[in-house]
């Protein structure tokens, strides 16, 4: 630990790691809070997985400006990283030319490029299932999947081997200001930070209290969803959306970068639980069923929900006014997984920070599963490591050299589900039916830790009572 840092991020989602990561590179020393067991567990996890084209934010707000900047960054940001994008290509359909084309309109002058009115003929060359009633569309090119979970632990991992630190399980207790900085103390440690960033999305007024900024009224929003398996019947070429309403972009059909397919998400003023309900689920099914004719819920593996964190029509990204030295994001909801690298950069100015990005970064390591790489390169790592050789998630074909080697990147976890969302192991048809206690004693191996300190996701949800002997 630092005994003064320039920047404290609080909240390590999508946008509080892209802040992380850009401050970092501009050479800055930041220290990174969360409560959390791990990065992304908020709506960072659970959402649709897409970096939006831009056409759907309202002109000439942050959403819209940030949105456009943002989806343009992915790419470059990616492929440094070695995290998947997929530009598949987005498209909006409905029966209501005049919709198609006003959104056609705001997305030209939210600056998107890559759009074009479909009609019913061209639709149908994309999407031979589409229902009857449905005769044009929007199709944005440019739109593109990506796993919002593993591009914000890539992004945090990337940080921290250039010098970041970040302290996960951390309940913030107090905030001091003293005259040039601030002292945050939690249970076990204190930090001195002349700046901070509050990111911690649906805990932004809590962290608002402690800093003594500005509070807002936060509504909670929850889209529950269906995950099909890889093998499912129902085929999605692209991300196919209904036209948007007052309630948000609608219940979608999409392929994920990971082979699968979503269909939701719901949208439903709520608390902050994820919980899914009959009545989303139900939801869910009959608007599907409205954009293609044959969609099988029985390829269904799985539901989760997320929750959208609103305040007002646009992003809140400001200097506080009541406290010198801190920042506010509050209501990053859609699309602020697709305009988080665009915050990062906008942050870093509300700080002063104008100068050019280091130039001695280092180069995160592409984490390749054994079942991605070449029959050669697979050779290469087992002739090294006789782990690669031993199947641990049948489902998704994961070794246990790719689980170690998960949880040995630059951020240390102790939850089954930090492993699943680095390598995917109980994301397939059994949903970790097989390898849950596999997965357990790896982590109790790999951290030198007891099973009682093995948690499912977060404090509280210790997988196990202790050693059977022991008990
Ligand atoms: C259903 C749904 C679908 C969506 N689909 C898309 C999409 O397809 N494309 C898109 O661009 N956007 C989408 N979004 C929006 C996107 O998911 C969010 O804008 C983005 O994830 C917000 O990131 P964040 O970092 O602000 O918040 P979060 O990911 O929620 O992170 C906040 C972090 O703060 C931490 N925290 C909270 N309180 C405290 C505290 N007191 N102390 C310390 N840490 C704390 C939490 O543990 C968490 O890690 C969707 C959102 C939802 C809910």
């Amino acid at each position: 630990m630092k005994e003064f840092y320039d920047v404290a991020v609080i909240g390590g989602g999508v946008v509080g790691c892209s802040v992380f990561n850009k401050l970092i590179r501009l050479g800055k020393s930041v220290v990174l809070i969360d409560k959390a067991a791990d990065v992304a567990t908020g709506a960072s996890k659970a959402n649709s997985g897409l970096i939006h084209a831009g056409y759907d934010p309202a002109p000439n707000t942050l959403k819209a400006k940030l949105n456009v900047e943002g989806s343009k960054l992915y790419p470059s940001i990616c492929k440094r990283l070695s995290v998947p994008l997929k530009t598949v290509g987005a498209l909006v359909v409905g029966d209501d030319i005049e919709k198609i084309k006003n959104l056609h309109e705001r997305g030209i002058t939210n600056g998107v490029e890559g759009l074009s009115i479909l009609s019913r003929k061209e639709l149908l060359k994309i999407i031979p299932d589409l229902q009857e009633h449905i005769t044009c569309g929007l199709q944005a090119k440019t739109a593109a999947l990506i796993s919002p979970y593993y591009f914000t632990i890539s992004i945090c991992d990337e940080g921290i081997l250039n010098g970041g630190e970040v302290y996960l399980e951390q309940d913030i207790k107090s905030v001091k200001k003293e005259k040039e900085y601030f002292v945050i103390k939690t249970e076990n440690n204190v930090f001195k930070v002349k700046n901070v960033v509050n990111s911690a999305g649906a805990g932004y007024n809590d962290v608002a209290k402690l800093l003594g900024s500005e509070s807002y009224d936060i509504k909670f929003a929850r889209g529950e969803y269906f995950v099909f398996s890889k093998t499912s019947t129902t085929k999605v070429p692209c991300t196919i959306f209904p036209l948007p309403t007052a309630r948000g972009k609608g219940v979608l059909l999409t392929p994920t970068v990971d082979g699968n397919y979503l269909v939701g998400p719901t949208s439903i003023e709520s608390d902050d639980r994820t919980v899914t309900t009959d009545a989303g689920l139900n939801e869910i099914k009959e608007k599907a069923k409205l954009i293609l004719k044959d969609v099988n819920f029985k390829n269904a593996i799985r539901e989760f929900s997320g929750i959208r964190t609103i305040c007002g029509d646009d992003f809140i990204i400001e200097k506080s006014k009541k406290r010198k030295g801190v920042v506010n994001l509050a209501g990053i909801c859609s699309p602020g997984l697709s305009s988080a690298p665009a915050i990062a950069n906008m942050v870093a100015k509300l700080l002063g920070y104008n100068e050019e990005e280091r130039k001695n970064l280092k180069k995160l390591k592409p984490y390749k599963m054994f079942k991605d790489m070449t029959q050669e390169e697979q050779q290469k790592v087992l002739k090294k490591d006789k782990n690669y050789g031993q199947v641990v998630c049948k489902c998704e074909k994961i070794t246990r050299g790719d689980i170690i080697q998960a949880l040995n990147r630059p951020l240390k976890i102790r939850s089954v589900d930090g492993v699943k969302r680095r390598t995917n192991a109980g994301m397939g048809i059994c949903q970790g039916g097989f390898c849950f206690t596999k997965v357990v004693n790896l982590i109790k191996e790999q951290r030198k830790i007891r099973y009682e300190d093995v948690l499912k996701e977060n404090r509280g949800s210790e997988v196990a009572l202790g050693d059977i002997r022991e008990v």
